[in-house]
């Protein structure tokens, strides 16, 4: 309280000779108010918000700035002096902002409050996004001034874009997710609509995402999404948006492509980005996709439907092996069926619809039957003997091939303890695929059944496509290595359908070669298959290793091969596959067959 007013008050206590004590009482009463306004002054100045009052509109001038805050000065980088008597323009607004100038003195000639959100700089030219709230204050009817509270909101903005960024994007590998693919796969859709042009969604799916995973973990599993995520955004133009919708699964849509044959053209290129090998710690991994592809408005005219439409056609694009394929008509019939096969199949092991079939490996030099492969055969209820080129990849797919393996193996085993009670020293190759390949188990089992069937490891081969090796030759390495020390053998099969170099042939731990049937069954009309099968046979003796020749349907080929000097043969010509009880039969009937010892007891 300052000396003057305490004269003041002294003086009236003095000439209106008022009582000492009601005296007392009111200068009490100021004293307090006088406090609390000091109080209520410095509060102000401290906030931490920007306040500034200002003068009532007068005319075509707008308020001006009669108070402001230390929050104020602090916010805009400005000394009170800089700002005091100024007009409202010292918010700052940016100049492309300035319809929010006009709208602020509009609504301050006509005495309403303005709250709004803009963009602000400070006295050095930074920007930051100020949140402003102007209210009026009336004495009897009368705006007598202006308070503006003023808020810097630029953190708590970026947080709200960057909390809409993520809920919108992909964490992982930055790409939008599912939920901002449909609502631009919306829009694509409507905006063609209006203007009668086409919207394309191409579905891609990892091909061995799982097993890559499972390998060599999930860390590794992310890397690889990420360097596929780059690749893909790599290929997409800027109106095209490529999105990732699930685990291996991404998505692109193109906006008014020009043709089905240029949205072709981008599956071919995003496929052959993909195919280079990826490098992830040290290691190269190649992985396959396939991409389904669905148009608006020739396959639906809604973004659930179109969606649907390309994961059909992606199915049907893994089924065929053809990388990508379009939407048709008999996609989704031919997926039902397959839906209802994997339903079947999962009970058929429990109902023993399956049954191994043997086909015989026939030793040229001495024409007996030594070895014999097992080859799975479906007896299904309705669609009578279904071939393992239907059922393996689904079984591979649906991770049912692991149970599908451990029966075929315990059978086997059974069926060769049988067999040489009998007095027939058979040997018998299993197939195992790429995903048995990956099961790091395997050895463990073999192992297991061999020593509860009394079997000597030497009669059990195992066959292994080329192509599976291949797909990880390291991985493949290690796990038939595991095998050949229990003594079993190993086959490589389909040779010369794969791409291994002789380098990886050397280095394999494996006993025999067999080559495949697309150049057998050539070998006698084309010269070319004819001496890759001679090439091939002397290759496989220069490496110490056995050759078999599958796929021998006719005596002309069997007498090539025997004169290139070929160790075993396989063939419709000797014999087809056959059950148990069939093949017994032939090895009695047939010269091919091995002269039955009787029983040693
Ligand atoms: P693969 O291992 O190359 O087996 C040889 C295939 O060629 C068999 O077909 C056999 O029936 C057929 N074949 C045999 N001789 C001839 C011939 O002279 N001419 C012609 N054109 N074909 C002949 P299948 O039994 O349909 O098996 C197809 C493939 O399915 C097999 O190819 C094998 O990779 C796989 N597979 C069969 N059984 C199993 C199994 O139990 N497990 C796994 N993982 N795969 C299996
Ligand atoms: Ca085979
Ligand atoms: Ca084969």
């Amino acid at each position: 309280m300052s000396d003057d007013s305490l004269t003041s008050i002294r003086t009236a206590w003095t000439t209106t000779l008022e009582e000492p004590s009601v005296l007392q009482r009111r200068l009490s009463e100021q004293r307090l108010q006088n406090d609390q306004l000091r109080l209520l002054g410095s509060a102000i100045h401290v906030a931490g918000e920007g306040i500034a009052i200002l003068t009532p509109a007068v005319e075509a001038i707008g308020p001006r700035v009669a108070f402001v805050n230390q929050g104020f000065c602090h916010m805009y980088g400005r000394t009170r002096e800089e700002i005091i008597g100024q007009p409202a323009i010292i918010f700052g607004v940016v100049e492309r902002q300035q319809a929010m100038v006009t709208a602020l003195l509009h609504h301050v000639f006509e005495k309403r409050p303005f709250n709004a959100e803009m963009t602000a700089a400070r006295k050095d030219g930074t920007e930051f996004e100020l949140e402003l709230h102007m209210v009026p204050i009336e004495d009897a009817g009368e705006v007598t001034h202006w308070v503006a509270f003023l808020r810097d909101v630029t953190d708590m903005k970026s947080q709200t874009v960057r909390l809409r960024h993520q809920a919108m994007h992909d964490g992982l590998t930055d790409l939008p997710n599912r939920a901002m693919l449909l609502e631009h796969l919306d829009k694509s859709i409507s905006q063609a609509r209006d203007q009668g042009a086409t919207v394309a969604l191409l579905l891609m799916d990892l091909d061995r995402f799982k097993e890559v995973n499972d390998t060599f973990g999930h860390q590794f599993g992310d890397i690889l999404l990420q360097q596929v995520a780059f690749r893909l955004s790599n290929q997409v133009g800027e109106t095209d948006m490529a999105a990732r919708i699930g685990g291996d699964e991404f998505a692109v849509v193109l906006p008014q492509p020009p043709d089905s044959t240029a949205v072709a053209r981008l599956a071919r290129n995003i496929l052959s980005t993909l195919e280079q090998p990826f490098l992830i710690e040290g290691q190269a991994l190649e992985v396959g996709a396939s991409i389904g592809i669905a148009m608006y408005p020739s396959h639906g005219t809604d973004s659930r439907t179109l969606l649907r439409r390309a994961d059909v056609a992606m199915y049907t694009a893994k089924q065929a092996q053809s990388g990508y394929s379009f939407h048709r008509e008999d996609g989704e019939r031919q997926t039902a069926d397959q839906l209802s096969l994997v339903v079947q199949m999962r009970s058929a092991l429990e109902r023993n619809e399956f049954e191994p079939f043997y086909q015989p490996k026939i030793h040229m030099r001495s024409g007996l039957m030594t070895r014999a492969e097992v080859l799975l055969r479906w007896h299904h209820p309705q669609r009578g003997l279904v071939t393992p080129a239907v059922f393996v990849p689904i079984a591979e797919r649906t991770g049912l091939i692991r149970a599908m393996t451990d029966w075929l193996f315990e059978r086997t085993m059974a069926q060769l303890r049988a067999w040489h009670d009998a007095g027939a020293p058979i040997h018998v190759a299993v197939n195992i695929s790429a995903k048995s390949l990956l099961d790091q188990t395997l050895p463990a089992k073999i192992d297991e059944l061999l020593t509860r069937w009394q079997l000597d490891a030497r009669f059990l081969k195992i066959e292994i496509t080329e192509s599976s090796i291949m797909a990880d030759p390291s991985h493949a390495l290690a796990i038939m290595s595991m095998l050949q020390s229990l003594g079993v053998r190993l086959s490589i099969d389909d040779f010369g359908t794969g791409y291994s170099s002789l380098v990886h042939l050397r280095e394999l731990p494996i006993d025999e070669i067999k080559i495949d049937k697309s150049f057998v069954g050539g070998m006698t009309k084309s010269e070319a298959d004819a001496t890759i099968v001679r090439t091939m046979i002397e290759l496989a003796h220069n490496l110490g290793k056995q050759v078999c020749a599958e796929g021998v349907e006719d005596e002309a080929t069997w007498h090539m091969l025997e004169e290139m000097g070929c160790d075993l043969a396989q063939g419709y010509f000797m014999s087809k596959p056959k059950n148990a009880p069939d093949l017994m039969e032939w090895l009695v009937a047939n010269s091919w067959g091995l002269k039955l010892k009787p029983k040693a007891k």
